[in-house]
Parts: structure tokens; C-alpha cells; sequence
């Protein structure tokens, strides 16, 4: 009996070594999963207004129209693979009156700029969030595509088994076939350069158009609010295993997200490019979504609706204004007004819609750590001691204030108007909000000035 069964595994080992190699070992590598940290981008006062928004933020798409110049980086990518990569980001244009402008990787202005990485650089895919892309550095890529996700691995699993191109690399480099694994496939796969490359187009689709839909201010459609019953234990376990993400930032990207959303009449779209695949597990009710490789009807309509062809300006556009150049200003006594005199220093840029700002100066305590309570109405800002002037901004407008030389914005608090601080130091804070009335919110814009301390009289 031994004997036969000897006889009977050398006869099968003959088979494999004769007709094919044995399949590698271990387990197989995933796909990336998008890693672009949505809730890392949203207001800590962003409101779900459900006034004519869908999952996209509002606050940072694009202006319509807008020629979006892409690049490049380091001059990585076959001209074969940048070219498929130019049509999927362009699939948006289809609908949306918009223009991704790809220029040559020397171009030293761009908006978005494209890292075609690999598995060793452990970034994956993600994106910055629309006009988010304007605050990264030249030298510093918008947007990651990991290209090792866009091979076809199941062709040259095949060559590997059967014969080929790539077995023969692998004979050529002396592989040790006996303890192949999948980590060591995926790895050869990626240093076999192929001439003749095996592409995933599936998989590049799907994902350089979800990573190009962030980049046009799109969210995850997987946080559409009550969207999906999450399973969270399980999807705190899947993060901190595969991404190292702790709890907090799981609730603060994943599961939470949700709540900040910006949504709109538009329902739940589980075909959207934008939902992550879901698998069983996640959720509560064993409910699934597989991946999403194509623009979805939904995709369409609210790319349309935020970017409109042959019309000005979306319905969906809400004021958008800009502080660039924030000086130091100046602050001083006025002994003979009787006051403090505020003037804060900064250019401010408007979007083509018509936006109400509200220059705001409040007192903190001498250290700067604390807000002053007051019972004045009058000189608060929520409850607050603080001197503010509204000011309504005209679209596509540029301004500087208080510029080479010029006084042309004062904020004024008189010492009479101020809670009991006579003979204390106090500092002025100057904050910038946006006023956006039609989603009835305060969108804070900047709290960069802060002056030195000044002592109130007696
Ligand atoms: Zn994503």
C-alpha cells in the first residue's frame, strides 16, 4: 500500500514538472483600495443641507468651464499606458463642461499632476478633492494611480503555468520554482518589462475615472448618509489590518463621513464609479457591491449638474472666495476714538458667484488660547466679544486690503462696547467668513492674524 502510494505521488509530481509549474504559494495580493481621505477635506462645520447637492463638495469644485491643465510625473509611464490613462480621465468630459488639458511633464504650472506609482510605493490610488489640488506644491504629485493594479495577472499566470514570454524570464533570472510564491509572481510580473504588457483594462478604467471624479470635487457614493448598514466591528478590523488606519480614522473617513456629507435630491447610487466595492462582510445585512467600472447614469447627471454644458454658471455653484497674501496688518490704540483700531492685511479672489463675506475681529485673551463671553449683542460673534463689517463681494472680482500703503478696510471696537477688561492685555483675532445664505451657513475661511497683545485702559 505505501508503495503504491509512493509510486502514485511521483507519477503526479512527473505530471506537473512535464506539463506545467505548480501554482505559487501563499496568498494572493489585493487590488489598492482608493485611500483619498475624504473626511481629512470637510469642514468641521460642514452642514448636510440637502439643498440642491449630491455627494460632491460644493465648496471646491471647479469654476465651469474651467481647462484643467494635467501633467505627468518624472517621466514614468509608457506613452501606450499615459494614453489610456488621458481617455478614461476624459471619459468625464463626455458630460461635464470641462476640460482636462494634459501637457508635457516639464510644464511648470499645472493643476493636477499624476504619479503613475507601483506596489512599492504603498500610496495606491487616490486623488485630491477639486480645486484642492491648486493647494499642493508644483514638485508634489494631486493624484496616484498604483499601476500595478492595472495588470492582467490571470495572463501571465497563464504564461507561468503554460509557457511563454514570462516563464522564460523567470527560467532565464534562475527562479526557484519550489518555494514560488504569489508575493514573488506579483513581484516578477511587475520587473518582467513587457514589451507587449497585459493590461487590466477594467481595472485602469474603473479606477483612473473614480480617481479623476475626486479630482472634479466627486465623494465616495459609499457614504451616502443610511446608504449602507456597515457591520463596523469588522470594518475596523479590515482597516487596521490592511491599512493601519485606527478606529478614530476609520469613523472619520469611513463610517462618519456620512454624516458631513453634502447630498442631494439625487438617492443612493450603488452603480456609481465612486462606491467602493462592499463586499458581504461589511455590512449588517449581507448586502454587496462589486466593482464599479463604468460612469453611471447618476455619475453623468451630477457631473452635468455641476459642471452644465452650453450655461454659465451651475445651479449647484456656491460662493466661492479665495484670501491669498495674508499680511500682518496692523493693530493699534486710538486713544482719542476710543478704541481699537483693526487693520487686517490679505488680497481676496471671488468664483463667478455673487458671496457676502463677514470680516470678523475677536478678542481673545492675552495668550490667545481664549474668546472673551459677552452680554453686548451688539460687538459678538456667537456670543463672543468681537467687532465684525459684512461686506458683499463681486463675482470673478480680485481685491487687496490695506496694501502698499492704503487704508481701505478698518474694523473699529470701541473700549465702552467691551466687557469688563480694563487694565488687562487682550489680543485681536481676525477670522474671515463666508456667508452662504442659501444653505443658511457660516463657512470659515481663515484665522491666520493674530495680533500682540495690547493692554485695555482704565
Ligand atoms: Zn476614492
Amino acid at each position: 500500500m505505501k508503495k503504491i502510494f509512493l509510486l502514485m505521488t511521483g507519477i503526479l509530481f512527473l505530471i506537473f514538472e512535464t506539463n506545467a509549474q505548480k501554482l505559487p504559494l501563499g496568498p494572493k495580493p489585493f487590488k489598492a483600495p482608493c485611500t483619498t481621505l475624504i473626511g481629512n477635506t470637510l469642514l468641521p462645520v460642514a452642514i448636510d443641507t440637502a439643498k440642491g447637492r449630491s455627494v460632491a463638495n460644493n465648496d471646491i469644485i471647479w469654476e465651469n468651464g474651467d481647462v484643467i491643465l494635467v501633467r505627468f510625473m518624472d517621466n514614468v509611464g509608457s506613452q501606450q499606458l499615459r494614453n489610456m490613462i488621458m481617455q478614461h480621465a476624459k471619459s468625464w468630459e463626455s458630460y461635464a463642461n470641462i476640460t482636462f488639458k494634459f501637457v508635457p511633464d516639464n510644464t511648470p504650472i499645472t493643476n493636477i499632476r499624476v504619479k503613475l506609482g507601483g506596489r512599492e510605493d504603498k500610496i495606491g490610488h487616490n486623488s485630491r478633492l477639486g480645486i484642492g489640488c491648486n493647494d499642493v506644491p508644483q514638485n508634489l504629485q494631486t493624484l496616484n494611480l498604483d499601476t500595478s493594479d492595472f495588470i492582467d495577472y490571470k495572463a501571465y499566470l497563464d504564461q507561468y503555468k503554460n509557457g511563454g514570454a514570462f516563464l522564460q524570464y523567470l527560467k532565464s533570472k534562475g527562479t526557484d520554482f519550489k518555494n514560488y510564491t504569489y508575493k514573488d509572481f506579483y513581484n516578477d510580473v511587475n520587473a518582467f518589462k513587457d514589451p507587449n504588457m497585459k493590461w487590466n483594462y477594467e481595472a485602469m478604467r474603473g479606477t483612473t475615472a473614480h480617481e479623476f471624479g475626486h479630482s472634479l470635487g466627486l465623494l465616495h457614493e459609499q457614504s451616502y448618509p443610511n446608504g449602507i448598514k456597515w457591520n463596523k466591528d469588522t470594518v475596523y478590523k479590515y482597516y487596521a489590518e490592511y491599512q493601519g488606519w485606527d478606529k478614530e480614522k476609520v469613523d472619520f473617513n469611513v463610517l462618519e463621513a456620512s454624516d458631513f456629507f453634502y447630498t442631494n435630491g439625487t438617492s443612493y447610487d450603488p452603480v456609481s464609479i465612486m462606491h467602493y466595492p462592499v463586499e458581504a462582510w461589511q455590512t449588517l445585512d449581507g448586502y454587496t457591491v462589486g466593482y464599479n467600472n463604468d460612469l453611471s447614469e447618476g455619475d453623468k447627471k451630477i457631473i452635468a449638474a455641476l459642471y452644465p454644458k452650453g450655461q454659465k454658471v451651475s445651479k449647484l455653484a456656491v460662493p466661492k472666495i479665495k484670501i491669498t497674501n495674508i499680511g500682518y496688518g496692523d493693530v493699534k490704540m486710538d486713544n482719542v476714538k476710543k478704541g481699537i483700531l483693526i487693520y487686517p492685511s490679505f488680497d481676496i479672489s471671488t468664483s463667478a458667484v455673487l458671496g457676502s463675506v463677514y470680516f470678523v475681529a475677536r478678542l481673545t485673551t492675552e495668550d490667545g488660547e481664549y474668546y472673551i463671553p459677552t452680554a453686548n449683542e451688539n460687538y459678538s460673534w456667537n456670543k463672543m466679544a468681537a467687532t465684525y463689517i459684512k461686506m458683499k463681494l463681486l463675482p470673478s472680482s480680485k481685491t487687496s486690503y490695506n496694501k502698499s500703503g492704503q487704508k481701505n478696510l478698518e474694523l473699529f471696537f470701541p473700549f465702552k462696547e467691551m466687557p469688563d477688561l480694563e487694565g488687562k492685555k487682550v489680543k485681536i483675532q481676525f477670522s474671515v467668513y463666508q456667508d452662504d445664505v442659501v444653505n443658511n451657513r457660516y463657512q470659515k475661511l481663515t484665522f491666520n492674524f493674530l495680533s500682540s497683545p495690547l493692554t485695555v485702559p482704565k
